[in-house]
């Protein structure tokens, strides 16, 4: 016999935990622990960011029974900092504590077939694609979608990986097999104009409220910075703030999610992706939001009230990659000499290209004006005197 989750909203100094090792949950840590519960990991290794932050750890594989065990005993709610979670792990945990986002709502964004066929069902506008699964499949896509498009595989991608552009008919077949002819989707090139994500809070109760739209612009398919508000004019706020909404209702998500946004040229809105957890874009609300992501992620997964989603000041987030780091250690001092400039490191210990290792938010009377400080700020860092 198990002892089901508990029930009713949970208190600090309850102890409370997130799966995944990386900066999403160092930072989830941060916000649980500053509200005063004890905050723990489950981190495969003992070195990553999250365990060098957390009050606990549990050492393992997510999807390793022991490993689970050991994590039921010690926290009593659990999230996660990544999609790729498996949903017989959730299903096994949820049985025995409380667990959001469900099982469900990541089974849906953790494979892009079905976050793309959920899109489908629901009417959220989003770029023609196609499913590959097979030569055939390969070839009708191309047919039907034309170059340049992109092939996705449908599991594990990230910051870009797991992505190859396909700009003629006769390269498609090589893309595939560069991926390891896996499940993919293809997707048609979208001539976007801008890029744009809303961040969503969800509590059990089904009420939800969205953090302001954020621009967002991508370097090598990698988000490189992000501004709130985004200046896109009032409808097209307003339009993504309602699918945001609209998604993590149809999701049924609690905790915080993203919804990525593709701006077209006529101003249409498609969505790109979800991710069922705070976001990259979302890392300027620790800041300028009243509440950031990870306070709310932490509020939604113990049944707490929501709290505002409201910027105190238009803000601006620069990422810092490990390419920062090609001339040598980063001149910290520099990029502090601005001082309304904040600085996060994640603790990494190893600088590669396109690795995320930190990242520099700026809060100004305008998002521009933030933007640009903030780029001049990461400058700084590479300057050799
Ligand atoms: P992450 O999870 O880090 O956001 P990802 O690897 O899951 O990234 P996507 O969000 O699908 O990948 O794509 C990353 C970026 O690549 C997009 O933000 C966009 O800049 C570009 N991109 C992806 N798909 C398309 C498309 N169909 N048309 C044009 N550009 C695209
Ligand atoms: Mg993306």
């Amino acid at each position: 016999m198990t002892v089901g989750p508990r029930k009713g909203a949970l208190h600090p100094p309850a102890s409370i935990a997130v799966v995944g090792g990386g900066q999403l949950g160092r930072m989830f840590i941060q916000a649980a622990q500053a509200m005063g519960f004890r905050a723990g990991a489950l981190t495969l290794t003992p070195e990553t960011p999250a365990a060098q932050v957390a009050d606990w750890t549990v050492q393992g594989p997510s999807d390793d029974l022991a490993t689970l065990r050991a994590l039921a005993e010690r926290a009593e709610a659990v999230t996660v900092e990544f999609e790729n979670v498996s949903a017989a792990a959730l299903r096994w945990l949820a049985k025995r504590r409380i667990v959001r986002p469900g099982w469900r709502t990541l089974w849906t964004c953790q494979n892009r077939l079905r976050e793309k066929t959920f899109l489908a069902r629901h009417d959220v506008p989003h770029a023609p694609w196609r499913p590959v699964r097979s030569a055939d499949e390969l070839a009708a896509a191309v047919r039907a979608l034309g170059t340049p498009m992109v092939l996705k595989t449908s599991s594990s991608g990230y910051d870009g990986r797991g992505q190859v552009r396909v700009d003629a008919e006769a390269d498609a077949a090589d893309a595939w097999a560069i991926l390891g002819r896996p499940p993919c989707v293809a997707e048609g090139w979208v001539e976007f104009v801008a890029e744009a994500s809303v961040v969503v809070a969800r509590g059990g109760d089904g009420r939800a409220s969205a953090f302001p739209i954020a621009l967002n612009h991508h370097e090598r398919h990698i988000l490189d910075s992000s501004t709130a508000p985004a200046a896109v004019g009032p409808i097209v706020a307003q339009e993504a703030r309602e699918t945001a909404l609209g998604v993590a209702q149809a999701l049924d998500a609690v905790g915080v999610l993203c919804v990525e946004f593709f701006i077209t040229a006529d101003g249409r809105l498609l969505v790109n992706e979800i991710a069922p957890r705070p976001h990259n874009s979302g890392h300027l609300t620790i800041e300028a939001g009243l509440s950031s992501q990870f306070d709310q992620q932490v509020r939604a997964l113990c049944g707490l009230p929501l709290g505002s989603c409201d910027l105190v000041r238009p803000a601006a987030m620069v990422n810092l990659l490990g390419d920062v780091w090609a001339g040598g250690e980063p001149r910290w001092g520099r990029a502090l000499e601005d001082p309304g400039v904040k600085l996060h490191l994640y603790g990494k210990h190893t600088p590669k290209p396109g690795r995320k290792m930190g990242h520099l938010t700026v809060l100004d009377e305008t998002p521009d004006g933030a933007l640009t400080r903030a780029r001049e700020a990461r400058r700084r860092l590479m300057e050799k005197n």
